[in-house]
Order: C-alpha cells, then structure tokens, then sequence
C-alpha cells in the first residue's frame, strides 16, 4: 500500500497525438483526483534534472530529447494507494509489454515515447510533484 498522492505528466508525443482528454478520461474513471495540473514545456535543464536518477543510462540524451520537445501535462493525483494503482493504470515502461487496456497500451507507441509518466514511490511522488508545483497551486 502506497500513500494517497502520485505525480504525472502526459508526455509531448501523447499530447501531440491529440490524446490530453483520452488520457485524463483514464485518470478520472479509473478514482483519481486531480489536486494540481499544468499544461507547460520542460526546458532542458528541468528534464535533465527530473530525470537525473537516469543519467548513466545510455538513453539518457534521447529521453531530454524527446521530453522538452513540446509541451506536456504535469498534475498530482489523489487516491488511495495512489502510486501503485497510478503504476497498475499506465502498465509497463514498454508499451509492448503494458496490459490491455492500460494507458500505455492504449496510445503509447515505443518504451521511449511511453505517453505518460508515474511516480514509483511516494518519496518520488512527493518530489516530483514539489519539483512542478508550490504550495498555492495544489487544492
Ligand atoms: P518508467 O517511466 O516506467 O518509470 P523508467 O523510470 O525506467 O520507466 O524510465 C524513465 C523513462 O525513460 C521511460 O518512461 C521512457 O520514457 C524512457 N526510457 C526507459 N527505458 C528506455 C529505453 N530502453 N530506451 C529509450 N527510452 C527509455
Ligand atoms: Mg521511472
């Protein structure tokens, strides 16, 4: 059991698919709330720091790449056990490996452009969401 916040973004290939309303149809349906959200565009030096755990792995300058490549939506979810039920929702890194039904399933098209991204602990959640959003921007 996780704690009752997650943190995501609808990565630039799903919203330049056209696929923001599907995705958070998705999130809602599935007893998420939405407590923050943004539509806005990571600059370099945000991706290389959100993705820093990342940085040694050889795909590294192609994820800065692609996730500054246009805008994105960042929010904070709320629900019980919000991390791991957020990490059952999207499915596996590699959209050809992800579950039927779930997100990446549905409008991801290679483990690179994996449509969105979830938090994978609470202490990441809590972090990443800080990282995107103060205080006064979450209700
Ligand atoms: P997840 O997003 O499922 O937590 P990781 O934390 O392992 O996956 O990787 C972060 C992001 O880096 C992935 O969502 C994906 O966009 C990208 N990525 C992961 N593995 C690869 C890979 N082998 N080649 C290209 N990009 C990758
Ligand atoms: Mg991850």
């Amino acid at each position: 059991m996780t704690g009752n916040r997650t943190f995501t973004m609808i990565k630039p290939d799903a919203v330049e698919n056209g696929y923001i309303g599907a995705i958070l149809d998705k999130i809602t349906a599935a007893g998420f709330k939405i407590v923050a959200m943004k539509y806005t565009q990571l600059s370099k030096r945000d991706a290389e720091i959100f993705y820093a755990i990342h940085k040694e792995r050889p795909f590294f300058g192609e994820l800065v790449e692609f996730m500054t490549r246009g805008p994105i939506v960042a929010a904070i979810l709320e629900k019980d056990n919000a991390v791991d039920d957020f990490r059952a929702l999207i499915g596996a890194t590699n959209p050809e490996e992800a579950a039927e039904g779930t997100i990446r399933k549905l409008y991801a098209a290679s483990i690179g452009e994996n449509a969105v991204h979830g938090s994978d602990s609470d202490e990441n959640a809590a972090i990443e969401g800080s990282f995107h959003f103060s205080g006064r921007e979450i209700y």
